[in-house]
């Protein structure tokens, strides 16, 4: 099968758009003119049973909350308001009603919390896996919508929340652990509740949908994406998009607490691998004019959230990331040394 990127690029290259498409395939979602003041955004997402989820580890109502949620992140992405959503789902024979009912009350409640209302949809049997997809339609403010091709040299690159415990999380269960239905309880272990949290953000995660709003409103940010592939894999499509480089510091990247406490612990947990390339934290990722540092602290301290500055744009293409004095080349899911103090 071609990869991923190719079949994209492939479509991409032949598509034609009406005069009414402002940004098509290559974006977080599309953006598509709607009326005098406000912009149409598109999007969808889909999960295959075993590829995105797995039924052993995450119940039927999480499966339905997390295909809501990631689909809304690329809205998020965008700085728009989401709105409407549409979810298809295909099922084996074997599905029992209890699975189906839950599934739709996950679906329900994500929709009920991120401010869209489900109006569609389609249903199949399936001869294989469970598939979900889900088509959000949102809005923003006309010519509002941040897209991933903004960014330009000297630009300052942040990053919200903190990175690494979705993968954590998924390591985790892949290794048997599992997230109990209930918070964690008093007197836990830290060790315990960092298992907890990062199985928690990989299996409900949230999508960052008023700060993306926020992020657009303010017009701070020149360009945006969510990090759904990792910080690595998707601050490189930001750059391609843009036409740009970027330098990261690996001590400015801001590593998510269960991360720090069980890479301490436990040999085989890589918190530099996890955080750099670890996918599905829905956090946002995007770049802004030096200037814009007050506002985002500001931000920040609104929603009580981190938002911390993790390096800089640069012309040349490419992305750097510092590590203990060393360069090294960040490639998306990966790296390679380039230079440093051992040369
Ligand atoms: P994201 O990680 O933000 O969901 P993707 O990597 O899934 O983005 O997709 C990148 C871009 O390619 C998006 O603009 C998406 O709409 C587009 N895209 C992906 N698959 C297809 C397809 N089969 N047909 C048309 N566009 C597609
Ligand atoms: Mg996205």
């Amino acid at each position: 099968m071609p990869t991923e990127s190719s079949i994209i690029s492939s479509i991409r290259r032949r598509v034609r758009y009406g005069n009414r498409v402002a940004v098509g395939i290559g974006d977080d979602a599309a953006v598509v003119r709607c009326g005098k003041d406000v912009d149409l955004l598109l999007c969808s997402d889909l999960m295959i049973e075993s590829i995105h989820f797995k039924t052993q580890w995450s119940r039927p109502g999480w499966i339905g909350h997390k295909a809501l949620a990631s689909a809304i992140s690329d809205v998020a992405a965008m700085g728009g308001v989401p709105r409407f959503a549409l979810v298809s789902i295909a099922l084996p024979a074997l599905t029992s009603p209890e699975f189906v009912d839950e599934l739709l009350e996950g679906a329900l409640e994500a929709a009920k919390k991120f401010g869209v209302d489900l109006v569609g949809g389609d249903t199949s049997g399936s001869p294989g896996p469970i598939f979900i997809d889900v088509s959000v339609a949102g809005e923003c403010e006309k010519q509002a919508a941040v897209t991933r091709s903004g960014a330009r040299p000297g630009d300052l690159i942040f990053v919200t929340g903190d990175l690494g415990s979705a993968a954590l999380g998924l390591t985790l269960l892949e290794q048997g652990h599992r997230l109990g239905g209930d918070a964690v309880r008093h007197g836990d272990s830290g060790e315990a509740k960092a298992e907890h949290d990062a199985m928690r953000k990989h299996l409900l995660p949230e999508p960052r949908c008023e700060l993306g709003q926020e992020i657009a409103l303010n017009k701070v940010a020149t360009s945006m994406i969510d990090i759904s592939d990792g910080l690595s894999t998707d601050l490189n499509h930001l750059l391609e998009e843009s036409g740009c480089g970027a330098a990261i510091l690996f001590e400015r990247v801001p590593v998510a607490q269960p991360v720090m406490t069980l890479s301490e612990l436990r040999q085989d947990i890589d918190g530099f691998a996890l955080s750099l390339h670890g996918g599905e934290e829905y956090e946002l990722l995007f770049t802004a004019d030096a200037e814009a540092r007050e506002v985002v602290r500001g931000l920040s301290e609104r929603f009580k959230l981190p938002i911390t500055e993790i390096g800089e744009i640069v012309a040349e293409p490419g992305l750097t990331v510092e590590h203990s004095g060393r360069q090294v080349r960040l490639r998306a899911g990966g790296f390679e040394h380039l230079a440093g103090p051992e040369g």
